[in-house]
């Protein structure tokens, strides 16, 4: 997670970002062009990395702050998706968001969260994409109409308005 001076950002890439340690300097390698250099062979180490500064850094602040658990729904969605610019949404659990996200092949993601912890969107490059924008937002909540009780918004609309168990309750009597 980098704090910036509106936004936390975090960054995903199937590129290696490892980094090799100069124990003459103390310092990474640098390549040719001045970027640190990479090894030759990447055995995942800075990806995991990234994923762990992702979750337990990056999502666990905007969850609390939001008061979203691990397992909640959270609602994916884009306007101008790949090259032909579909636009679309999805569902993941919290603790997946990046498994939404991530494609078959190179790509980068660079989430930003704005400070207040109210925005959360993410940015995936890639070679069929310049740049996708996704907002992450948690799946709304709506009341049963039965029951009352708060149910994610996709199942109230699936179930004409009820709850899985009022649902079932009622289909059971018809
Ligand atoms: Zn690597
Ligand atoms: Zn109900």
């Amino acid at each position: 997670m980098t704090e910036q001076t509106e936004y936390y950002t975090a960054e995903v890439t199937s590129d290696c970002r490892c980094e090799i340690y100069d124990e003459e300097t103390g310092e990474s390698k640098l390549d040719e062009y001045g970027e640190p250099a990479r090894p030759d062979y990447c055995y995942g180490d800075c990806y995991k990395e990234s994923l762990y500064d992702l979750y337990d850094n990056f999502l666990t602040d905007w969850r609390e702050k939001n008061d979203i658990g691990e397992d909640d729904l959270l609602v994916v969605s884009t306007n101008g998706m790949l090259w032909n610019k579909v636009s679309g949404w999805t569902t993941v659990e919290a603790n997946k968001l990046n498994d939404a996200l991530t494609l078959n092949g190179d790509y980068t993601l660079r989430y930003k969260l704005s400070k207040d912890f109210t925005e959360l969107t993410c940015v995936r490059s890639s070679h069929d994409e310049y740049g996708s924008l996704f907002t992450i937002v948690k799946m709304p909540t709506l009341p049963c109409d039965k029951c009352g009780e708060q149910i994610n918004a996709d199942v109230h609309k699936e179930e004409l308005g009820m709850c899985i168990p009022c649902s079932n309750d009622y289909y059971a009597h018809a």
